[in-house]
């Protein structure tokens, strides 16, 4: 490892509260994260299965990301040592387990990046003498099939019962087998737990994992560090899936039914929180449904935290609601201009409710308290049966919206992205000329205001990945194997 990358991990695990540091258990496993270290630690997700892993005695879990793009270029054209955990820089290589927490499709790249870094051959056949490589995670149980290719073992679903019964059947079968196990049955072992999905041994059905009662897994930030999108904040899941439906909707459909956290083991949670840092931020999809939304922001607040939301219902904003948050952007999703479309997609919200809403913000004490407070709206382009009025529809809204708030607004605006799982499954994404003939006029009529957008091509990339079957993967090692990260 060279000067360099180690002086960086030093400093990022000083910044660290929380790490787990052990040394040799029966089974060392690294979690990998296949984006950079500041875009996974403010995956939930991701945390919560380190933190489960890491309170069993016999298991030494470690983290993994996707080092820096000067890094991992630096790396992959000195060929120097191989990647390396966080915690020990230990190779990734000398694990016995490697598991990738996948939330976005994209970063399917990321994941033959790091095999490649870590010196790991792509191929299962090519890799008896290598650690296992696992998968799991949102991306991964909408669609595994794009890395059929590459991966042993997929966990389907939600990980936190999966993820320790997979542990104790893998340490059994070695404990059983010894040292020289054979990789083959160890995978057939594997194979009859639910959730487990091993295409490799000719599996064709699998079964997701849900977990009946939240409570039972409070899920939560276990480090807190500054160098994330989350900067220094708690993170708490207190919902999961999302009681509206939206039909293109993955975190409503995939996690069916929604669910949420008790009262009291949030409350539980905030005080955990609330000793390390005080920004408590509560995260889930739906998370306007919960019915103990406004009585947790409350305690928080009495209890000297300061409370952000991921994000708002436009329907749930009440000048309560809004008085008590404490955040610097607050985002609402109208997702469509005109009401026609907002009710196809199974959000049936009016235009004037829409503005009414904004209204109670502008007139909050957030407002006043906050001079740099950011509004961001998110919209998608592209919905089955958009027409030319429903953008014009989206033009005068965002103009009536600007025209009435008082602090920086920002429109996010993406195609909308067929996904498995969800109503619009089936439905066509919009072409690559379409969609930027689309946001150009959208940036040309609301000149003066900020307008976000994710790159056209990599939306296209993204849907093939949602939707794809096996011969995507083809395409993916052909991108990675013809230069690193384009
Ligand atoms: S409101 Fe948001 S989280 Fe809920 S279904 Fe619609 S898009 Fe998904």
């Amino acid at each position: 490892m060279n000067w360099r990358l180690r002086q960086k991990t030093k400093k990022l695990l000083d910044e660290e509260i929380g790490t787990y540091y052990k040394d040799k258990r029966d089974v060392s496993i690294v979690l990998v994260y296949p984006n950079t270290y500041y875009v996974g630690m403010s995956n939930l997700g991701f945390a919560t299965i380190y933190h489960l892993l890491n309170k069993r005695e016999d298991t030494w879990c470690e983290r993994g990301f996707l080092p820096d793009k000067e890094d991992t270029t630096r790396q992959d054209s000195t060929g120097q040592a191989s990647l390396f955990s966080l915690e020990s820089q230990k190779p990734l290589n000398e694990f016995d387990i490697i598991a990738f927490s996948v939330a976005f499709e994209l970063d399917y790249f990321n994941i033959l990046t790091i095999l490649k870094l870590a010196k790991i051959p792509l191929y299962p056949r090519e890799r008896e003498a290598f650690p296992l490589i696992m998968a799991g995670g949102t991306a991964v149980t909408a669609n595994p099939k794009p890395l059929f290719a590459f991966i042993d073992i997929f966990v389907m679903g939600e990980g936190e019962e999966v993820v320790n019964e997979i542990m104790d059947a893998y340490l059994a079968f070695r404990h059983q087998q010894g040292k020289s196990f054979s990789r083959e049955k160890l995978l057939l072992n594997l194979s009859r737990i639910e959730g487990v999905y091993i295409p490799s041994l000719g599996q064709k059905e699998f079964k997701r994992r849900y977990i009946s009662s939240l409570d039972s897994y409070p899920v939560h930030s276990c480090i807190v560090t500054k160098n994330t999108e989350f900067s220094r904040m708690f993170l708490i899941e207190v919902t999961r899936g999302c009681p509206q439906g939206c039909k293109f909707c993955l975190a409503s459909h995939l996690y069916k039914p929604f669910r949420y956290r008790s009262l009291e083991v949030v409350q539980n949670q905030v005080k955990e929180g609330l000793k390390w840092t005080k920004r408590i931020g509560l995260i889930g999809g739906g998370i306007s449904s919960h019915p103990d939304l406004i009585k947790i922001c409350r305690e928080i607040k009495m209890l000297g935290g300061e409370v952000s939301l991921s994000s708002l219902r436009i329907a749930s904003i009440t000048p309560e609601l809004v008085s008590i948050l404490n955040q610097k952007t607050i985002a609402v999703a109208p997702e469509a201009g005109s009401e026609r479309l907002r009710k196809l997609i199974n959000k049936p919200i009016s235009e004037e409710n829409i503005l009414e809403k904004i209204a109670i913000i502008n007139s909050s004490s957030l407002i006043l308290s906050s001079p740099s407070l950011t509004l961001k709206l998110y919209f998608l382009i592209g919905l089955p049966t958009e027409i030319q009025e429903d953008i014009e529809a989206l033009i005068k809204l965002v103009i009536r919206i600007k025209a009435g708030f008082k602090r920086e607004l920002v429109i996010s605006i993406n195609p909308f992205i067929p996904k498995l799982n969800t109503p619009f499954q089936d439905m066509a994404m919009d072409s690559k000329e379409s969609l930027n003939s689309k946001l150009r006029y959208i940036r040309k009529n609301l000149s003066g205001i900020k307008i976000i957008s994710e790159n056209i091509k990599d939306s296209i990339i993204q849907a093939r990945f949602s939707i794809g079957d096996e011969k995507v993967g083809e395409f993916l090692s052909n991108r990675i194997f013809g230069g690193v990260r384009e």
